[in-house]
């Protein structure tokens, strides 16, 4: 119903291209529970599953965390060009899965990675129409070495290297469209679902507006 009483047809559902939404930030900043309460909220995003080499940690499983994977088998993925893009993390690699992305942008699903700037690089250049990206900062450094010591999986000398290793990730914060701080994460939920929702609406990906524009312009 409007002001006026009368009621409006629905609105169009419009077959559009799916989004890319690229969300890095520093171990720690709280990435993960930030992506993951967007999942719930959104329940039609997808979440690219990356290939790994490094060893599961308590409670991850495979093929819903991660592909675990021997280095021998992440090699020949990326030989074959079957990763989208790939990088090495703490000497380990990380990939993301080619086909599973281009399947859910051509059929117009969205697509939530939680990947380093490395990866944000490599997706941006090879999908440049379709990538939104947000890098999410620790509300400072204390809390997240705070934060990094609060998880009982890592051990002190992989801690300090993470610390090193958020440092050099942080470094690359300007390259990304959005940034946001992460000090309550109800209100960085908020802004980085109000991200998503604005690259969805953006008028470029809309293209299958233009019949039902075509319309009111007679
Ligand atoms: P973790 O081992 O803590 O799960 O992840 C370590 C780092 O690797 C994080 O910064 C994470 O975002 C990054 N990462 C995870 N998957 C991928 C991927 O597929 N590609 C790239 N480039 N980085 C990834």
């Amino acid at each position: 119903m409007t002001r006026n009483g009368q009621t409006h047809p629905p609105t169009p559902s419009v077959s559009r291209r799916g989004v890319c939404y690229v969300i890095s930030a520093p171990s720690g900043a709280g990435k993960s529970t930030i992506a993951n309460a967007l999942r719930a909220a959104e329940p039609r995003l997808k979440h690219s599953v990356s290939i790994t080499t490094r060893q599961p940690r308590p409670g991850e499983t495979d093929g819903v965390h991660y592909h675990f994977r021997t280095m021998d088998q992440f090699q020949r993925m990326a030989e074959r060009g079957e990763l989208l893009e790939w990088a090495t993390v703490f000497g380990r690699g990380y990939g993301t899965p080619r086909a599973p992305v281009e399947e859910a942008l051509a059929a117009g699903q969205d697509m939530v990675f939680d990947i380093d700037w490395q990866g944000h690089r490599q997706i941006r250049a090879a999908l440049p129409d379709d990538v939104v990206s947000l890098f999410v900062l620790p509300p400072s450094l204390p809390e997240l070495e705070r934060r990094l010591k609060g998880r009982d999986s890592d051990a002190a000398d992989e801690i300090a290297r993470r610390m090193d290793a958020a440092l050099a990730e942080i470094s690359h914060w300007q390259e990304f469209d959005h940034v946001i701080v992460n000090a309550d994460l109800d209100r960085a939920i908020f802004e980085a679902r109000a991200i998503l929702t604005a690259a969805r609406l953006r008028t470029s990906r809309q293209t299958g507006l233009a019949g039902f524009v075509a319309g009111f312009l007679g």
